[in-house]
């Protein structure tokens, strides 16, 4: 069968590590691809280069101009939707879509029963939500890989020889703009709080755009309990006939949830009696980390493999495997029973407070880049916590003020830095406020980008300077 992109005339949006492999994909089946991208650096170049080699033309420096011809647009998520290119497709009538739509539509050219999709968003979780879900799969013997951000690129995946029983798809809000005709088989949103409303211009359409992951759902719903806006998604969403809403909550489950009583994980929604039956699956103690964020995740993933017949057993098994990815609450050291945990990845507010809910007393580190973000929220919810505040980054002193406003009474060390040697300045500073027993995070509610290439190397100068710690203590002794 022909695919329905050879010999149409696609233009892509964007270079990088979607770009790229969104550009190759129908290139590779025979389409003519024209790639602009507006900024023209040495990245840039190499990456043109890579795939003029392969028959795609690609224009550099003008990211605004609709090539002649276009029949369909295909853009990396970064774009934002007022984009002029875009302005320019929907005049002369083209459409636009994302990476994720052009990799939904060519799963059903392969020639083999599609693997089904248990997709994940939320604003935070998806990723340790998704590799949770992949562990459970795998642990039930079923065929499966987690794609998304992370690892695996999704063309490999619907492109590729191997053939998959189901997938565990992260998705963020910019793919699921662009994405209209995607159905999963099951899907969630973790839970909803501002976020990249720069790029969505509205808390109503970033929320609006989450929810189209509800769409066309096959067999189950799952919606946070304890964020009602997920469940209100879920009843604007279209699904398919008998496909059924359910809830995950940290509380005793009712009919259709899954929950927790007396620490054990337990399902009310895939038993054959749920007015009066409940299958244990785990017990709280399995999970790598008892905090309430990540007992959350843990019960959406175990909702997402039971929605698809995963045995309670299997459940247990994934969830004792899982291993969470670097940089997410990971401990690094404990120096003098001082422990020292990395949540670089905490890069919004919404992330920091969940991790700040699960250590006490707390030294925190935070500062960065606010991306529009107020800390008031944060603050108050987490003062009686704080042992004390060191502040880094280019954006501290909304921090700063949001702390002197509800918890004066918190030592801060504003330390006044943006260079990359600040981090390790904040650990010291904050051994100093530490006492034993205490915590200090690195959770900074703030991205990375003004002192760091990403929040990776924020973790890893993070965890340097502890381990510097650490070795300064041993030439002592
Ligand atoms: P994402 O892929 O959505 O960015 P991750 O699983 O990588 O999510 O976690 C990012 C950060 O968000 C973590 O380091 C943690 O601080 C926080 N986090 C994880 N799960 C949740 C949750 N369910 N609710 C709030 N914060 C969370």
């Amino acid at each position: 069968m022909p695919s329905e992109y050879a010999g149409r005339r696609i233009t892509g949006a964007g270079l990088g590590v979607s770009g790229v492999p969104a550009a190759r994909a129908p290139r590779g089946l025979g389409a003519h691809v024209t790639v602009v991208n507006g900024s023209d650096g040495e990245r840039q170049r190499a990456e043109a280069a890579e795939l003029e080699a392969l028959g795609v033309t690609v224009h550099l420096g003008d990211g605004d101009t609709l090539p002649e011809g276009t029949e369909l647009v295909v853009t990396t998520p970064g774009w934002k939707p007022t984009s002029p290119l875009f302005q320019a497709a929907a005049r002369a009538g083209v459409q636009v879509i994302g990476d994720v739509e052009v990799a939904w539509r060519l799963r059903a050219e392969q020639g083999r029963t599609p693997a089904p999709w248990l997709a994940v968003t939320g604003t935070n979780g998806k990723t340790t939500t998704v590799r949770m879900l992949a562990a459970i799969l795998e642990a039930a013997g079923l065929r499966t890989v987690a794609v998304g951000n992370i690892g695996v690129s999704l063309f490999d995946v619907v492109l590729g020889d191997v053939e998959y029983d189901v997938l565990a798809v992260e998705l963020s809000s910019y793919q699921l703009h662009w994405a209209p005709s995607l159905r999963a088989h099951s899907a969630t949103v973790l839970n909803l709080a501002p976020d990249h409303l720069d790029w969505h211009g509205s808390m109503e359409a970033y929320a609006a755009d989450k929810g189209r992951i509800y769409e066309g759902n096959e067999v189950a719903c799952v919606y946070n309990v304890a964020d009602p806006a997920t469940e209100d998604l879920v009843r604007a969403a279209d699904v398919a006939e008998g496909c059924r809403a359910i809830g995950f909550t940290l509380g005793a489950p009712g009919p259709s949830q899954l929950g927790v009583v007396d620490g054990i994980l337990v399902d009310r929604a895939f038993v054959p009696n749920r007015q009066r039956q409940a299958q244990e699956l785990a017990e709280v103690a399995d999970l790598v980390s008892d905090a309430p964020h990540n007992i959350a995740n843990a019960l959406a993933a175990a909702a997402l493999a039971r929605a698809f017949g995963v045995p309670a057993t299997a459940v247990r098994d994934g969830l004792r495997a899982f291993r969470p990815e670097p940089h997410r609450m990971e401990p690094v050291a404990t120096v003098d029973r001082v422990h020292f945990v990395d949540d670089s990845k905490a890069t919004n507010t919404h992330a920091a407070q969940a991790s700040l809910a699960a250590y006490r007393p707390v030294v925190w580190i935070a500062g960065g880049l606010a991306k529009g973000a107020t800390f008031d929220e944060l603050v108050s919810a987490s003062a009686e916590r704080l042992r004390g505040v060191v502040l880094i980054g280019a954006d501290r002193t909304l921090i700063r003020e949001a702390l002197e406003r509800h918890a004066p009474h918190v030592p801060v060390v504003d330390l006044d830095r943006t260079d990359t040697g600040a981090m390790s300045a904040a650990v010291q500073a904050a051994v100093g406020l530490a006492e034993p027993g205490d915590t200090v995070l690195l959770a900074p509610a703030c991205a990375s980008m003004d002192m760091f290439t990403n929040y990776n190397k924020r973790g890893e100068a993070f965890a340097d300077a502890v381990h510097a710690l650490v070795a300064g203590r041993a030439e002592h002794e």
